[in-house]
């Protein structure tokens, strides 16, 4: 086997330690990423969730919006849960915040609605025997796909789980339950 591959959790805001953390139970090499150099330095990338527009502009003042698109362009994994979903997406219903524009799906931010503004559900997950528990925190959803992007799990009607290629989205958060699943199809896309 070739040297083992590095995962890079962008680190600028939110829930970071714990991605880092769900990845080291992997048993995978875990780093945070805050410079063009770490950005160099990874094989795949998770941007967490927290506050889209604050990732948003910290990705301007690190400055490293270009090389992450230019990575992910030419084919390096990346995986984005609730925030970054959003900060991964082409469109951003409502918002002229900044973007990465990775994937092709439209995302809607805060989008279950307030009175919901945080919740658990069992989500039934494209090729996966288990349903999958999902923890969503002021969620946002996907409300359209395009291109070449996959539907993977639909909850109360709506894409809350989707990739494309090497792209991959969740509304939810994996890191905050003990089930090491979507990490695990993660790292298998690497
Ligand atoms: N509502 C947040 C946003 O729009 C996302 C919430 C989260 O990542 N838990 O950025």
């Amino acid at each position: 086997m070739a040297g083992k591959k590095v995962i890079g959790v962008l680190a600028l805001q939110g829930a970071f330690v714990e991605h880092q953390a769900a990845l080291r139970r992997c048993k995978a090499e875990a780093i945070r990423v805050r410079s063009k150099e770490d950005v160099k330095a990874i094989d795949g990338l998770i941007i967490p969730g927290g506050e889209s527009t604050t990732i948003g502009r910290l990705l301007v003042d690190y400055d490293l919006g270009d090389s992450i698109i230019e990575r992910s362009r030419a084919g390096m994994p990346v995986f984005g849960t609730c925030a970054g979903m959003i900060v991964m997406a082409k469109e951003i219903p409502g918002s002229d915040q900044y973007s990465l524009g990775l994937m092709d799906i439209s995302a809607r931010r805060n989008a279950f609605g307030r009175q919901v503004d945080s919740f658990e559900a069992y989500l039934d997950v494209k090729g996966q025997a288990k349903k999958i528990k999902g923890v969503f925190i002021r969620a946002p959803y996907v409300d359209r796909v395009w291109g070449e992007t996959e539907v993977l799990s639909v909850y109360d009607g709506k894409v809350v789980m989707a990739r494309e290629n090497n792209l991959l989205v969740s509304s939810f958060h994996p890191e905050l339950t003990p089930d090491l699943t979507v990490h695990k199809y993660f790292l298998g896309m690497l």
